[in-house]
Formats: C-alpha cells, structure tokens, sequence
C-alpha cells in the first residue's frame, strides 16, 4: 500500500485523510433542505474555482461525463480540435462520436498549436466549436486557453469548450474572461478529491444552443441541469459522500485561498522541472514540454529507455508515479504535483526518484 504522501500520479492524486473522513457521515436526503444548502455553497464556491458566475454543474461520473455534456450541448455540426495530447484526442474523438464533423489541429509531443494555426483554420471552415484542453496532463503542456479564447470570440456563432479537468484548482480559470462556451473539470485532480464527480459550467449562449438541439440525451443533458440548478438540486441521485467531501474540500481551499493555491502549484512546476534540467546529463530523462508552456499540475518526463524501471523502482521505495500516456505511454512517466502536495513532499520525492534514475 502506498502511503500518504508518496501517491504522484497524475490523477487520481492523493486524498488527506481529513478529505476521505468528510465523508464518514450518514446518508441525508438528496430533495432536503440540508442538501439545497449543501448544494449551495458548493455551487458558489466552484464559481470562484472556475472564474464564472454562472452555476457549476455537478456531475455524477469522471471527468469524460463533463466533456460529453460539452460536446452534446455545445456543439451542432462541425469542431475544430486543438490537440495538444491524448486527451486533447479524446475530446476530438468524442465529438466524432456524438455525430460531428472534426477537424483536429495536432502538435506533436511536447508542443503547442500556435494560435495563428487556430485563426487560419476558424477562417476558413464553418466552425461551431471548438474543443481545446487547459493543461494536457498526456504531455505536461499548458495550454494559452485566453490566447484562443480571443480568437474564437471574434466569431458571435463559435462556442469555445475548454476542458480544465487538470487545471482547476491548480492554475487560474477564468471562464466569465474568457467568454467560454463550456468549461469542465472533475474531482480527482487538482481538486485532491477521490474520483466520482465531474463539473461543468456553461455559457448563456451554450444553454440557447442546447435548447435548440434535439438530441441532448437524458443523464448528460444539460438543460436538466439549468433546471435543478435554480432549486439548488441534482437531477438525478447525487454522490451524497463525495459532496460531504467537496463542501469540506472546497472550504479548505478557501481557507488557503485560490492565489496562494496557484502559487504553491507554481512552485511544485518549478521544483520538478528544474530538477529534472539538472538531472538530465547523468541520468538520461528530458523534459517534454517546452519551457513556457510547462503545466502546474504535472510534468512529463522522457524516460531514457522504457518506464518500466522507473515506475518499478519508485514502486519499490513505497512511491507511485505516472506512466505515459499515448504516443509517450512507454517511453515517458509523469509527476503529479497538484491538489494538495506540497514543495518539501515534491522535493522528497525527487531524492529518491534520482536515487532510482542513477541505479538504473
Ligand atoms: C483526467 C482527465 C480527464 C478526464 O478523465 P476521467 O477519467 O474521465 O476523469 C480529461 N481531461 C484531462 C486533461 C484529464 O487530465
């Protein structure tokens, strides 16, 4: 069992015991008026995480739940994609799925789509959304999500949907600035919650769309959301423990306040990316991401040959890291450093991971 402390994977991350204890209470009904004011607070509170005044939908479901009902509301015809990684992927791949045409602007490994690549490309095709990923946890790469926001602005009938599922919490999200059409996240990342809950808030805008469309589906569907939002209720049975949890976590967060937050994530990127530029003669290992666009929340390291070792080797030191994803899912292994870690745990750890790296 991997203790408390030492969990770095990119999500889920670690939960503190205090977080998992919030949910040690009994059941309460999901149509009460302790629940409405549970629901509340947690709506308000989620407001400042995202940067909206708008409600923050809470979802029962990971993360890819929050992007469906992106996708299924937001979008009609045809998506452009920018895709910095595998969930940058997958976000274009869900919207072929529900039906659309897509469009994918792809960098490779490491890189970001310049924004100039972003205006050609909405000037030229028909667009109606566009899907982009905040921080691409595949890859470690930070997105410029206002850069493109101010592009897709420029077009009245294009909706950006952005998903923060690993930025949340960990860097600035400003959805009311950006004029966003969507913007979604989930429990497990930089939130520090156990998984089970995602989050979306939408746009004016994406809820006229929705209304206009037909085939919004029953679970996802967004308008039932707006709906119980007015009463401060869940359409459908609530994860009733993991609210306990997220009312208790979110006071949490308010107590560190959202700017100290950031900056501890800021600090924890810096600690492990310039660890790794110092490591990276004696050991092999090399930063995917470039410098400028490294993500607070995790970063993704090439390994020298396989992760295999690595991953084994921190095993063995009670650590558990992440392995690649996508193209990278052999050949590099990544560090979650959001939620609740802190800068000495992060230090801690890379001692013992360069241990790991000069036995190799
Ligand atoms: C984790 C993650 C998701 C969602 O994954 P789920 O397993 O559905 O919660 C989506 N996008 C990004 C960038 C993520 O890091």
């Amino acid at each position: 069992m991997i203790q408390h402390g030492h969990f770095f994977v990119p999500g889920p991350t670690e939960v503190r015991p205090e977080v998992l204890e919030a949910m040690r209470r009994p059941m309460i009904f999901h149509r009460n008026a302790e629940m409405e004011a549970l629901m509340q607070r947690v709506t308000t509170r989620l407001g400042a995480v995202f940067g909206t005044r708008r409600p923050v939908h809470v979802i029962t479901g990971s993360g890819t739940a929050a992007m469906e009902m992106a996708v299924r509301g937001g979008s009609r015809r045809r998506v452009l994609s920018v895709v910095h990684g595998d969930f940058g992927e997958r976000f274009a791949k869900m919207a072929e799925s529900c039906g659309r045409s897509v469009e994918r602007l792809t960098a490779k490994p490491g890189d970001t789509v310049p924004l100039d690549r972003v205006r050609d490309a909405l000037g030229k095709g028909d667009f109606d959304a566009v899907t982009a990923t905040y921080s691409e946890t595949a890859t470690g790469v930070l997105a410029d999500i206002a850069g493109i926001a101010s592009i897709v602005r420029e077009r009245p009938d294009c909706l950006l949907l952005v998903d923060a599922v690993s930025a949340a919490g960990a860097v600035p999200v400003t959805m009311d600035a950006w004029d966003a059409g969507a913007v979604v996240s989930a429990s497990q990342k930089a939130l520090a919650l156990p998984p089970g809950l995602g989050f979306a808030a939408v746009s004016e805008q994406f809820v006229e769309r929705a209304r206009a469309l037909g085939d919004r589906g029953t679970y996802l569907d967004v308008l039932r959301y707006e709906e119980f939002a007015g009463k401060h209720q869940s359409p459908t049975t609530p994860a009733v423990s993991l609210l306990f949890a997220l009312d208790f976590q979110l006071g949490e967060i308010e107590a560190e306040s959202l700017e100290r937050r950031f900056a501890r994530h800021t600090a924890m990127m810096t600690a492990c990316t310039a660890w790794v530029r110092g490591v990276e003669s004696a050991t092999g290992v090399a930063l995917v991401a470039r410098p400028g666009s490294f993500s607070p929340s995790v970063t993704c390291i090439r390994a020298k040959d396989t992760n295999a070792p690595v991953l084994r080797g921190m095993r063995a030191k009670g650590y558990e890291l992440g392995g690649g994803q996508g193209e990278l899912s052999k050949t590099s292994f990544r560090v979650g450093h959001m939620g609740d870690h802190t800068v000495a745990g992060v230090e801690a750890m890379l001692d013992v991971l360069e241990q790991v790296l000069r036995a190799l």
